[in-house]
Formats: C-alpha cells, structure tokens, sequence
C-alpha cells in the first residue's frame, strides 16, 4: 500500500516543481522525503499519515506563538467576515504601522508589504533612490529574501569579486552587489575604500540566522554604522527573523546600533504574508506617491493580515515572553550540550533568546565559510532520528530551530530525551 506521504509527495511533484513551493521544504539537505502537515496547534504539528510532531520549525519563525493561537485565530476569522481586502486603507493597517513605530524608535515611516522578500527589495531600491547611488554591500550567508540583487554570493579569492548563487540572475545586478565575509571588517574597510563612493546601503542581519547562527561580533554592528557614515552609504538592518524575536522591538534595542532602515516580515505577520520596510522619515518619503521611488502591492497592508499581526504583536507586549523563552531554550540547550559531551560528539548549539543553530564542529564559527565545512552527515542522522522520534527539527544546517510560548517543559523533556538517542545514533554512525 502506498502511503498517503507517498502519494502526495507524487501528485505535488506532477503540479509543482520540485513537489514544493519553497526549496527547503523538499528536505534536499537530510535524505528523506518531505513531510506533509494535515494541521497543527501550540508546539504540535500533526502530519497526513496522522504523526504528531514537536515542531521546531514554526513555520520558519512567524510563529513565536505556536501554531493557531486562538486569539490569532479569532482576529483573522473576524477580519476575514468583514471582507478579505479591498485596495482602500483601512485602520487595522494604520495600527499595524503605528504598533511596529512606537516598538521600534529607527522607524518613522514604514510600508507593509507582503514578504520579507519585498520588504528587502524595496528597502535596496529605496536605498538607492535616497542616495543616487547603485552598489550594495551584503554578507555571505546572510539570505535577504530572493530579490536578483541578493542572490549573489562571494566569489573564491579576493573580497567582493561576486558571482550569482543562481541562474536567472543577469551579471549587470551581480556586479552592483559587494560580498563581504560576515564579522570580518577587513572585508568591509577594503571595499568601502574602493566603492564607499559609489555605495547605497550596507545591508546586515543584525544576527545571522540563515547560515545556522551566528552572533555579530563584538563592534561589528558598530563598525557598519561607521562604514556607512563615513562612505554616505545607508545602514539597513533585515530584522525579517530578529524583529520582534529577542525583544519586544528589533535586535538594534539591544545591541544599541540605530540602521536607516529596517526590514521586518515574519512574526510581525502572525503567520499570514506580510513584510515592512520602515526607517527615517526622509529615507521613506521618498517612495511614491511622495517621492520618485515606485512601489506598490495589490494585497499589501492586507487586513486579514494585519489583524493576525496585531494579535501577535499585542499578546507578546502584553505578555513579554522573551525571559521566559530564554530560559526555557537555555534549558534545553544546556541538556543537549551534555547529551553530545556524552556521546562523544563535537557539536555545538550557538543560541540566542529562542533561536538554536546546530554545528557540529568544534571549530570556531565566525560566518559561513566556517559553516560550510561542518558535518552535514551528521546532521542528516540528526534529523532522521529525531524525525523517527517525533521531533521535527529545522530540515537543513543552515536553518535555526525557533522556540515558540507553546513549548512546554514536557516538550523539552521529550526533545532532550529524543536527542540523547539520536546523537548516540550519530557517534555510532560516523
Ligand atoms: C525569511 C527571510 C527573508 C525573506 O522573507 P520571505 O517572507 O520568505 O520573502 C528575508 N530576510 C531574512 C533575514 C529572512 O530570514
């Protein structure tokens, strides 16, 4: 008999490349085939063949609040009753806006879109339009969405010489976009004193949570703000996975590094389509109809959405979660660290607030060069195990496992136990 996982892994792949419509979801990075979720709530994420999962993935991070908060739910079923979108503005939007300014002091003006793709977009091209300049310097591994400006990636030897990390991106945008090594300044001093003159923005994950994750370094943040200065270069922060996701606000709260920018998606959504792109009231006004920079959205500032980002964002105020959430990831962590030290196994757990990457390395990780030669076998084995055991973990390296308020201490307790097993399976293995 065919398994419904079968049989739908067959259909979506007849319809859809890949059978996906996100790449990572194909589960490329760990030797099995993909999962199908029939629904999910709080931390629990039930699959077509009736599984039920502790889901670390969260929907990639929107959902800091577990899979359908009721008062989510409630605020997107109201709004919806009332008509899904009707191309005039409404208030729900004008709150979203106002909510996401008075959290985060940098923006004084934002845009909802309806990505954090969008949002960084925009940010890249209001950048330029402010400045009259083209080039933009980014980071390896640092991941800004799809945009054609942002899928470039260092190219081996000298610090900036950049090639597309796919095909379909013309040559004339890779050669406006900059790749510096992230928390290595020397790569950034180098080209801002060749194209400082020439550059519109630097743009950063203040924390980078694409390539596992990893921490700016001591001054690193600092010393963009100085580089972008002293060149007349724009700071934008993509605070997609960090707004709203260590505190109520955005990562620049807390590492006290004031961007001109800052792209926001994901949990400012609650689950539904949205992005933001907010900063100095300058800088945005120059988007239409104010300005000469174009940009528009048929469903953007949606207000089923923007009824689900408000719930969102209201509960994490009201409540302030993120102590909590770090501590309950810090217990987690901590156990887990043990169970590898057991096992005999050279992994580490860089963590911040409710973000977890995994590497397993004893090297020192600084960017995503240090990533990319770590063991990607064991963390197959990782995965596989832990999917076996009903813990469905991130399904690649370079993804973070994201926490969310419906993890219980009896959901740890199951993971940690599940990952005992697992990392046993993966020192016996390799
Ligand atoms: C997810 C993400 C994006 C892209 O957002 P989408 O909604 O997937 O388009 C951009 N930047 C960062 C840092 C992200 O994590």
């Amino acid at each position: 008999m065919v398994s419904t996982r079968e049989a739908l892994a067959a259909r979506a792949r007849r319809a859809m490349p890949g059978g996906v419509n996100s790449p990572v979801r194909a589960f490329g990075a760990v030797g099995v085939p993909p999962i199908f979720a029939r629904e999910a709530q709080g931390a629990t994420l039930t699959t077509t063949d009736g599984r039920a999962l502790i889901d670390y993935c969260q929907s990639f991070g929107p959902l800091i609040l577990g899979h359908a908060h009721p008062e989510v739910v409630a605020a997107i079923q109201a709004a919806a009753a009332r008509g899904t979108h009707y191309g005039v503005t409404t208030e729900a939007e004008i709150e979203l806006a106002e909510r996401i300014k008075a959290a985060i002091p940098s923006i004084e003006r934002l845009r909802l879109v309806s990505s954090g793709t969008e949002a960084c977009m925009t940010a890249i091209r209001v950048a330029r339009g402010a400045t009259g300049r083209n080039k933009i310097l980014k980071f390896s591994g640092c991941y800004h969405g799809h945009a054609d400006a942002c899928l470039v990636k260092a190219g081996s030897g000298v610090a900036g010489i950049a090639s597309a990390s796919s095909a379909g991106v013309p040559a004339g945008c890779v050669g406006d976009t900059l790749v510096a090594r992230y928390n290595h300044p020397e790569d950034v001093t180098e080209l801002v004193q060749q194209h400082g003159h020439e550059l519109a923005a630097i743009l950063v994950e203040p924390v980078a949570a694409n390539m596992g994750l990893v921490q700016p370094a001591d001054g690193f943040l600092a010393f963009l703000r100085e580089q972008a200065d002293a060149s007349g270069a724009l700071l934008v922060f993509d605070g997609v996975i960090c707004g709203f996701r260590f505190c109520y606000g955005e990562y620049q709260q807390i590492c006290g590094v004031t961007p001109d920018i800052t792209c926001l998606g994901k949990i400012i959504g609650g689950g539904l389509p949205v992005g933001a792109v907010g900063g100095r009231a300058d800088v945005m006004e120059q988007l239409a109809p104010l300005g000469p920079v174009y940009q528009g959205g048929t469903l953007s500032g949606n207000p089923v959405a923007a009824a689900a980002g408000l719930a969102t964002l209201h509960r994490l105020q009201a409540d302030q979660p993120y102590a909590e959430l770090e501590r309950q990831t810090g217990r987690l962590v901590a156990a887990l660290q043990d169970a590898a030290r057991a096992a005999g196994v050279a992994l580490q757990l860089p963590t911040l607030g409710s973000l977890v990457g995994v590497v397993f390395s004893d090297q020192p990780i600084r960017g995503f060069e240090d990533i990319e030669r770590t063991r990607q076998d064991q963390f197959q084995i990782l995965f596989q195990s832990l999917l076996q055991q009903g813990i469905y973990w991130p399904p690649s390296p370079f993804e973070v496992a994201f926490l969310s308020t419906a993890h219980t201490e009896a959901h740890i307790a199951q993971t940690i136990a599940a990952w005992q097993h697992a990392l046993t399976r993966v020192a016996e293995q390799t």
